[in-house]
């Protein structure tokens, strides 16, 4: 069978792990959370990296950060991952959901303006597959309407827009290091601030609402509890982890790129005789080879393929489906239908993409693709 996705171990994680164990500092804001904050801010402009336990903190904190009140309302697309929705709803905002393009699952940006009340507070972007949404009319409308932007880059590590790493443009950003990204550490996160004005106050949310941080710096001569906060940073065992993926990191994008394109270019006749849609990368943006996917023409279509597909010993799988009909917000939905997120849900299909992936395998996967739509039209002549 091959796999949808294999978490990739470089073999230099181990060292580093027994590093930590011979620091004798496995809890965390260690040496290696250190390390692993510099490389992030030097490397794409972040001002203050945070390790955590995952993305889904990141996201909790920034909820925290902004002082989210019950019936607060923030704007988010809801073709996403529930992480980006729940931290909100923990905090009792008001979810309004947005619209996806039709052409690529990320954010609508010419739908947001219409969705603005007084109430509003932040919009949350994600940047699906590692594509960036339309940062700059976003950001224009936030600097509008005095709202924060938050991006969702839990997908995105490595990525531009116009030239700017995804996740140095919002005030905030969120990125996920689970073993389903291109940079993995088990269950891992980071919350960046690119706004001075929260770095004090996240530090202390990061530490269960203590001063610790400020403590461990020789800035105040004890700690204690100062606001809300929780235990969201990670454990220097998994830090070290991690710290041994950041050495690898070209030679994971490369790889992952090498497949994408291939696939794409593997795909790109059935995509001009109009049996398939490939992604159409907006031109702004760049992209970190996270997904490959395909736009099958129904659900139908798409259940066939699949099963088509694994019968062939290869696994494949859709994506999210809308938060707006699922079971835990359907009935609190006001909000007009979301055609473009429907379709997605229904439609998009992601082929395998792993560190362990050979050329030939991917050659293989797409002549499989072609058989199943060359059978399907041999039926439709009959
Ligand atoms: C993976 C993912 C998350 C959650 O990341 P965790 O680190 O598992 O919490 C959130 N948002 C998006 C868009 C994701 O892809």
């Amino acid at each position: 069978m091959i796999d949808l996705c294999i978490p990739y171990v470089s073999g230099n994680e181990i060292k580093y792990i027994e590093e930590a164990l011979k620091n004798k500092k496995i809890a965390g804001l260690g040496p290696f959370a250190k390390k692993c904050q510099t490389f992030f801010e030097e490397r794409y402009g972040f001002k203050k990296c945070l390790l955590t336990t995952s993305c889904t903190d990141a996201l909790e904190m920034t909820a925290l950060l902004l002082n989210i009140l019950p019936g607060d309302e923030v704007i988010m697309p809801s073709y996403t991952f529930v992480s980006t929705a729940n931290a909100f709803e923990l905090r009792k905002a008001s979810i309004i959901f947005a619209d996806t393009k039709a052409d690529f699952p990320v954010i609508d940006e010419t739908k947001i303006e219409a969705l603005i009340t007084k109430r509003t507070k932040a919009i949350i972007v994600v940047h699906y597959a590692g594509v960036s949404c339309d940062m700059d009319v976003i950001m224009d409308l936030a600097k509008k309407y005095n709202l924060i932007v938050i991006e969702d880059a839990a997908q995105a590590i490595d990525a531009y827009y116009k030239g700017n790493a995804l996740g140095s443009i919002g005030h905030m950003s969120t990125f996920s290091f689970h073993e389903t990204k291109n940079i993995i550490a088990g269950e891992c996160g980071m919350l960046v601030i690119n706004e001075e004005r929260f770095i004090n106050r996240a530090e202390i949310i990061l530490e269960k609402g203590t001063n610790r941080s400020a403590f461990l710096k020789g800035e105040v001569d004890k700690y204690g509890w100062v606001e809300v906060g929780s235990s969201f940073l990670s454990s220097e065992l998994v830090n070290s982890f991690l710290y041994g993926q950041l050495l690898e990191l070209e030679n994971i994008q490369r790889k992952r790129l090498e497949i994408w394109n291939l696939y794409k270019k593997n795909l790109l006749q059935l995509a001009e005789n109009g049996s398939l849609q490939l992604s159409h990368l907006p031109s702004y943006s760049t992209h970190n080879g996270h997904i490959f996917f395909l736009v099958c023409k129904s659900s139908n279509e798409r259940t066939g393929l699949m099963k088509y597909l694994k019968e062939n010993g290869i696994s494949t799988a859709f994506h999210y489906l809308s938060l707006h009909s699922s079971a835990y917000f359907a009935s609190k939905y006001k909000g007009a239908e979301l055609v473009n997120s429907d379709m997605f849900t229904d439609q998009l299909l992601r082929l395998p993409l792993h560190m362990y992936l050979e050329n030939t395998d991917v050659e293989y996967i797409t002549n499989c693709i072609s058989s199943f739509f060359f059978k399907n039209l041999k039926n439709q002549i009959k």
